[in-house]
């Protein structure tokens, strides 16, 4: 029997996702088809906020971009996490205001500072050079900007080593023992304002330890700037807090991250003697568990393995073969159906590593059936590419039994978009 996760259900042997049935889904819009639960989204963020109560929550854009899903984000109060010029442009245009985005990045470019300034947001910097490009550009505009320094805090978040950022071998931040002379040679610089601090460890973390290590280690520098005469106003702990990937796998959450962050936050804040605002930018677990991603099946083979080719690979899901994460999969059509053997869900890319689930049991699988691939919201369709000239597919948002396309699909046009062919080779 196959468990389905909370706001999953079965009708009929199918896969229901908020009242819908996935079979009429993807006879209507076909294969591959990400789905995302609107309600899910709210809820994932009311139950953060909830734990976070006199926090800040700034969604992290790069998890999932759909203008839509940001808006609904904005809806809820949701401030931004944005690492790009784009992903700017896109927080902005979903209605999230100016003064509750953060905009980092380690690499940013002249311009990127130059629109962070222009659009009056908040800018985490990553490195002295940054500091002083951003003191030109806002001085010579008698622009002043709010900053915060990204502090690399050299805390273990014992993740996958492709998303743990605060090791201080990691591409990001300053850092900590670095720290405290930035802010002294910020505070004489033009244009520059350091209201702030900031820090992100990584992401899929399933333990508190982490966090409680990042927090004192950010406390103590919040101390040592205090006293040198910097009034800070805002401490933002960036994110990276897990979600149960693997059926029953323990996580914790947002309530046990808070149980811990908090007291030691409130605390030292006091000791301090200083009122700040905490920041926390969850991804994951505000869009992680609230899609699915519907594909159809191609061929089932046995060699050595049983592979299930299915129509989605990762084009469309890079997150097995880059980081080799689990996804859950069920058989959409069959899911009251019993097991009856060890599959491997494979994709059409030419690529060995093009495999979405290894080894799992599933039902009998045949062509034509339609495998549902969970917890695709984060990191999912936003990785996406044209890999293997792959237009991709539509996204659609369903609530209550209403289904909206959200991203219409690709076409053939799409993967010649921006191409030009000089005339001599027409
Ligand atoms: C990616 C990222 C996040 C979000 O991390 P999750 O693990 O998805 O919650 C938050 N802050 C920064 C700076 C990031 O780069």
């Amino acid at each position: 029997m196959f468990t389905i996760q909370n706001h999953l259900e079965k009708r009929n042997g199918h896969l229901i996702i908020a009242g819908v049935d996935t079979t009429n889904l993807t006879q209507e819009f076909g294969t591959p088809l990400y789905v995302t639960n609107e309600q899910r989204i709210r809820d994932n963020f009311n139950t953060y906020q909830k734990a976070f109560s006199h926090a800040d929550l700034y969604y992290a854009a790069k998890a999932n971009y759909n203008l839509t899903i940001m808006r609904i984000l904005a809806q809820e109060g949701a401030g931004a996490d944005v690492f790009s010029d784009g992903e700017l442009y896109m927080a902005l245009l979903a209605g999230i205001p100016g003064d509750r985005i953060l905009f980092n990045g380690n690499s940013k470019t002249d311009r990127e500072l130059a629109m962070a300034v222009e659009t009056g947001v908040r800018i985490s910097v990553d490195s002295l050079d940054e500091l002083h490009a951003l003191s030109r550009i806002a001085s010579s505009g008698q622009k002043t900007v709010d900053i915060a320094f990204r502090v690399n805090p050299d805390v273990s978040p014992k993740t996958h080593p492709k998303i743990s950022t605060g090791l201080k071998t990691s591409k990001f931040g300053i850092p900590h023992q670095d720290v405290v002379a930035a802010y002294k040679e910020a505070v004489e610089l033009p244009g520059i304002n350091p209201i702030g601090m900031h820090c992100h460890i990584g992401s899929q973390i399933l333990d508190t330890s982490p966090f409680s290590e990042a927090i004192n280690r950010m406390m103590d520098l919040v101390e040592q700037v205090t006293r040198l005469g910097v009034e800070l106003e805002f401490l933002d702990l960036g994110s990276g807090l897990g979600i149960p990937y693997k059926k029953g796998e323990m996580v914790p959450t947002p309530q046990d991250l808070a149980d811990i962050v908090l007291p030691i936050f409130n605390k030292r804040s006091q000791a301090i003697g200083i009122k700040l605002k905490l920041i926390i930018e969850p991804g994951r677990y505000i869009v992680g568990d609230t899609t699915i991603l519907l594909t159809t099946v191609n061929t089932v083979k046995t060699a050595i393995k049983k592979f299930v080719g299915v129509d989605a690979g990762f084009n469309l899901l890079i997150r097995p073969a880059m980081y080799d994460s689990y996804h859950h999969v069920v058989v959409a059509n069959k899911v009251d159906a019993k097991v009856s053997g060890i599959y491997t869900v494979v994709g059409p890319i030419c690529e060995t590593g093009d495999i979405l689930a290894s080894d799992r049991e599933l039902p009998v699988v045949v062509k034509d059936d339609i495998i549902a691939i969970l917890d695709v919201g984060a990191y999912g369709f936003s990785m996406s590419s044209q890999y293997n000239g792959r237009p991709r597919c539509t996204e659609l948002l369903v609530n209550n039994g209403q289904v909206d396309v959200i991203r219409k699909g690709e076409d053939f046009d799409d993967l010649m978009m921006n191409q030009i062919v000089p005339s001599r080779f027409l």
